[in-house]
Order: C-alpha cells, then structure tokens, then sequence
C-alpha cells in the first residue's frame, strides 16, 4: 500500500471517533514527506527540534508542525516561529520558556502536558496526581502566549491490552476532571494525544482526540 493510501485508510476509521491524525515522519527524508504530502495530507509530527526544524525549511510552509518529543528548553527558540503544537510539555519550566520565545514570535502556541501513565521507569511527564493540584494553585495563569489545549501521553510497551487500557483511561480520566475544575483562559482541555501505531485502536476507544502514527504510515523506521 502506498503512504497516500495508509493514510487515506487511516483517517476513514479515526473519522468515526473524530479523531485527527498526526503523521510521525521522523527520520524519513522529505521526499518521503511529500509523498503522503501530495495527496492532500498537511499534519506531520517529529520528535526532534532539529530534525523538525531542518524539514519546516525544506518542505512547503502550509505544513502543520507537531512536535511530539521531548523538548529541550534550549531548543524552544527555534521551534517557537512556526510550531503548530507542542505535545509534550512535561514541565513548568519548559512552559514559561515556550510562553517567552512565544511572546518574542509574537504568536500564542498551543501546548499539551505530557502525563506520566506508563510504568516504564524512561518516561517523561507530569504525575497523575499533580495537575490538579498545579490547577489549583495558578501556576498556569498569566502565561499569555501559551493556550494549553489538553493532554498527552504514552502507554506502557507491552502486549498486555488491560494495562494499555487502564493507563489511557487514567489519563482520560483525568482530563474530565481537569474539564471540570475551574482554570484560566489559557487552560482548557479540548485534545487528548494518545496512541501511537501499536495501541491506538486501544486509544481511540478510550477517548484519544489525536493520534500519532508513524510505522504503521511509512513502514518500520531503521
Ligand atoms: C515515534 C513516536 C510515535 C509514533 O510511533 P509509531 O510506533 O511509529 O507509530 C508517537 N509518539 C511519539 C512521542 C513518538 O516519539
């Protein structure tokens, strides 16, 4: 199958969970991006502020950018003209680095809290039981330049479809919760980022508004 037609397969079943696709093309050269690119596709994710950076300036400019990894503060700047998201805010400092070379770029970005639900030790995130608590004491207030627009996270790596399960809807739960607390303008929880290529059929039964999807799109990455 080609990418244009894994991806046009793709959106027909997300489309019945209104569910958007990201397209993780990390690693694949930009022609490779142009393939799925020129059948109309504009959503793109990476996890590399270099790499993601290197493609912006290669590939056409109506590109929607997603980054999808883990963001080092120091990379923020050159991400911060044209980003389309950041999922993977994991931190407070990393936020007000955003919300600065966001002012700076005269945008406001949109951002998602990366929570930690796997077991794996490796992962980045936000604690379950912090955000409401961070909720509650304002930290997110005043952050102008950046519109949190919900959460993101990451299962488990596992063939166990329970415990995949089980974390998406610790993660979906808490988002309703957030939903329900009271929040500044700049907080509101619209996008649920879970699933990637092996458990988002898991994802998308337990609520995902977003999934990011590269293997199962442009083949097994080297
Ligand atoms: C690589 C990556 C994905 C996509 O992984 P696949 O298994 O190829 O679908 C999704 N999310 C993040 C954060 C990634 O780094």
């Amino acid at each position: 199958m080609s990418i244009a037609a894994n991806i046009s397969r793709l959106e027909a079943q997300l489309d019945q969970h209104h569910c958007k696709l990201i397209a993780v093309s990390k690693t694949k050269p930009p022609e490779t991006i142009m393939e799925a690119y020129s059948g109309g596709f504009r959503r793109f994710g990476e996890n590399r502020a270099q790499e993601l950076v290197d493609k912006q300036q290669q590939l056409p400019t109506d590109i929607e950018w997603h980054m999808i990894g883990h963001l080092q503060r120091n990379k923020v700047k050159y991400l911060a003209p044209f980003v389309s998201m950041i999922h993977g805010v994991d931190n407070l400092k990393l936020l007000r680095e955003i919300n600065k070379q966001a002012e700076k770029a005269q945008r406001v970005i949109p951002c998602l809290l990366q929570v930690h639900i796997a077991q794996e030790e490796s992962k980045f995130g936000f604690k379950l039981e912090e955000l409401p608590e961070l909720l509650k004491s304002a930290v997110f207030e005043g952050l102008e330049h950046v519109q949190i627009l919900g959460l993101m996270g990451m299962a488990t790596f596992t063939n166990d479809r329970q415990q995949i399960q089980g974390e998406f809807r610790n993660l979906k739960n808490l988002f309703n919760k957030l939903d329900g607390m009271d929040s500044p303008p700049n907080f509101q929880m619209k996008e649920l980022s879970m699933g990637m290529s092996n458990d988002f059929e898991i994802a998308l039964e337990e609520g995902s508004t977003m999934v990011r999807i590269g293997s199962r799109i442009f083949g097994a990455r080297n």
